[in-house]
């Protein structure tokens, strides 16, 4: 990266995330967590940002933009995009598909700006990444009239990690990224796996919103869309108490109580057949895409585990692939427990190489931003900052 002093934030519905970065080395990097819960001092997003630029006296740094992590980019935000007041609005009108996450995305995007109005402000967008997803991969078998009008399609989601982590792996493997076919598993509170073919993702596993696909903490991931009319008619559940329980009540939580997978390998251990099952149904939504994606792609190079239980989590990674030689696939059980951060966790000679690669959001935004601000875009910037 070049030597350019750039503050990145990542607000979530509760937490706000930051790191400064003067090129490449990270200077100060922080987290405020349970932002308005009950006996936090921190009451909302305006009293985490005051303090946040206290701390760094962000009114007087050399910076030369501000990098905002928002989630949903709907089909308009493909690439990093200077903030003025039309994006705002825009992404505004997105928050009915990410409604726990675009409004915090707002708020920091809207008090940061306050805070620095005379540097370019940046978003950059969990979706953009997949915006390459092939018409087949990204559309739902639905009445097209319908589609068009309410915007439902697979937008895809983690793309900023998902981008970080496949740059990431091909210098490992010392090979072009466009050359490589590879599976990547985004483990955190909130999971997707994606197929990316030379660089590009062709499909991944959330969808309209971030609650398609893998098992998760708290929400569902794939399930049959007919719940919904069962629990309306026989429960009496409206729709906001459906969409309530899917995203903060199913998942690992809704399976045996617990959302944090520590928790959940931790009662395992102890002979809890509840955690049990909750870790079997988890492992295997993972083991059932990668085998989809394995197709999908033809030829696999690389299947690459990160983000919290991904990077953490030797169980989970053990059972996820086990059975799989006969695809390439295999985990060497030493490699698996321990080693470096960022490792291969395969056997040598594996057709498939299996890796941990921690992922970095808040770097890879960074890098997005200082190749938009690189002397050559630099006055395209500048032009549509002014504009604002
Ligand atoms: P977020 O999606 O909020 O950024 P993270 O990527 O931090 O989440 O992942 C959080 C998840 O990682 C939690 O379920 C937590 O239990 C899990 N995790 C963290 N460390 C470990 C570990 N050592 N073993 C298993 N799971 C872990």
């Amino acid at each position: 990266m070049a030597r350019v002093m750039i503050f990145v934030l990542n607000c979530g519905s509760s937490s706000v995330k930051y790191r400064l970065f003067d090129g490449s080395s990270p200077l100060a990097s922080g987290k405020v967590e349970r932002i308005g819960e009950a006996g936090s001092p921190i009451a909302d997003h305006e009293a985490a940002l005051e303090q946040i630029a206290r701390d760094l006296r962000l009114a007087s740094l050399p910076l030369e933009a501000v990098g905002h992590r928002v989630v949903h980019g709907g089909a308009r935000f493909r690439t990093p995009t200077v903030i003025d007041s039309d994006v705002i609005d825009e992404i505004r009108a997105l928050i009915p598909l990410a409604p726990l996450h675009n409004p915090a995305n707002l708020e920091g995007i809207e008090l940061a700006r306050r805070l620095r109005p005379d540097v370019p402000h940046v978003a950059v967008f969990d979706t953009s990444f997949h915006a390459t997803l092939p018409a087949a991969a990204a559309t739902y078998a639905f009445d097209r009239g319908l589609a068009a009008r309410y915007g439902i399609r697979r937008y895809g989601f983690h793309g900023i990690s998902f981008s970080y982590v496949a740059r990431r792996t091909a210098t490992l493997l010392d090979r072009p990224v466009d050359e490589l076919n590879m599976i990547v598993l985004h483990l955190g509170n909130g999971a997707s796996a994606a197929a990316i073919q030379g660089g590009r993702s062709v499909e991944t596993s959330m969808g309209l919103t971030p609650l398609e696909g893998l098992v998760m903490g708290t929400r569902t991931g794939d399930i049959d869309p007919a719940v919904a009319f069962v629990l309306a008619r026989q429960g009496g559940l409206s729709v906001d108490d459906i969409d309530a329980l899917y995203q903060h009540e199913c998942g690992l939580r809704g399976l045996c109580g617990d959302n944090d997978m520590r928790t959940v390998i931790q009662r395992v251990s102890a002979g809890d057949p509840h955690a049990q099952l909750a870790l079997d149904v988890y492992c295997h939504r993972i083991r059932k895409y990668v085998g989809a994606y394995h197709a999908v792609l033809g030829r696999l190079d690389a299947i690459v585990f990160t983000a919290g239980i991904g990077e953490n989590s030797a169980d989970v990674r053990a059972q996820s692939l086990s059975g799989l030689l006969p695809m390439g696939i295999a985990v060497d059980p030493a490699r698996n427990a321990a080693g470096r951060p960022e490792r291969v966790i395969s056997p040598d000679g594996t057709p498939v190489t299996a890796y941990v690669v921690p992922t970095d959001e808040e770097r890879a935004i960074a890098e997005e931003i200082t190749t938009l601000l690189a002397p050559s875009a630099r006055r395209q910037v500048v032009s549509s900052t002014e504009k604002a």
